[in-house]
């Protein structure tokens, strides 16, 4: 890493499937950076619920829960075959796992719990105390990290973004139709920004992307350009 370069926090918040999570992964890995993918922590814990039984159809035991919550562990470590981190659960390599439909149904309703977010949001702030971190989610800049000298938003029409989950879940093996994806995209877009306990909004000193018609190699040229503006050249 540069020396003359401050190091910073970069908060990479919107939508789910709006590729942020793509773009988050690629600046971290340019600049050297540690990427923390927020939304795979929340994935985790559901993961967690749904094999222990914490589900009563669409409803959490809550109490049950409450009661887990300091005994889950989540950490991530990285994969040296894909060059990213993995996401790991209690010690198992949950990566995979995480991202199936039935985690993606069942997570908002789980990140909607204030005492899941207090935990969670506490490790966060954690994992970025010495800065040097690329951090993705829904509520970095306005509530994990308000002082973070960057902030992006990143969105994309609800067609475009489940056009671009059907791939990605094409890609692992896994089979979804596109109404289904389309329909959980909009489900989750709903609950995230309408929830009590910081909700999705965009930060006022956010940068917002819209990348609907952005191609992977443009949006990285943005951010890059940002990064650098922002910790000096
Ligand atoms: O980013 P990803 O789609 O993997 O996130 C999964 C879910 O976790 C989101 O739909 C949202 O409900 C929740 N989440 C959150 N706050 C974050 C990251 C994710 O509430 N910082």
């Amino acid at each position: 890493m540069d020396e003359k370069k401050k190091r910073i926090v970069i908060a990479i918040d919107g939508h789910s499937s709006s590729g942020k999570s793509t773009m988050a992964k690629d600046l971290a890995r340019a600049i050297g950076y540690t990427y923390i993918d927020t939304g795979a922590m929340y994935r985790a814990v559901t993961l967690y619920c749904l094999r222990n039984g914490l589900f009563d159809g669409d409803n959490i035991r809550t109490d049950a829960l409450r009661e887990a919550i300091g005994k889950i562990e989540i950490s991530f470590r990285p994969n040296p075959r894909t060059g990213r981190p993995d996401t790991y659960l209690n010690g198992e390599n949950v990566e995979q796992e995480i991202r199936g439909m039935e985690v993606a149904d069942k997570v908002s309703p789980v990140a909607a719990l204030g005492f899941v977010r207090r935990a969670l949001v506490a490790k966060q702030q954690e994992m970025g105390r010495e800065k040097g971190v690329v951090m993705d989610g829904r509520d970095i800049g306005t509530v994990v990290f308000p002082d973070a000298e960057l902030k992006i938003f990143v969105t994309a029409s609800p067609e475009v973004r489940a056009r671009r989950r059907l791939e990605e879940l094409e890609a692992k093996g896994i089979a979804a139709s596109y109404e289904e994806v389309l329909a959980n995209v909009r489900k989750r877009d709903h609950i995230d920004s309408t929830r009590a306990e910081s909700p999705l909004r965009q930060a006022d000193d956010a940068l917002v992307l819209d990348n609907s018609h952005l191609s992977i190699a443009e949006q990285q040229a943005w951010l890059l350009e940002q990064y650098h503006r922002v910790a000096g050249q």
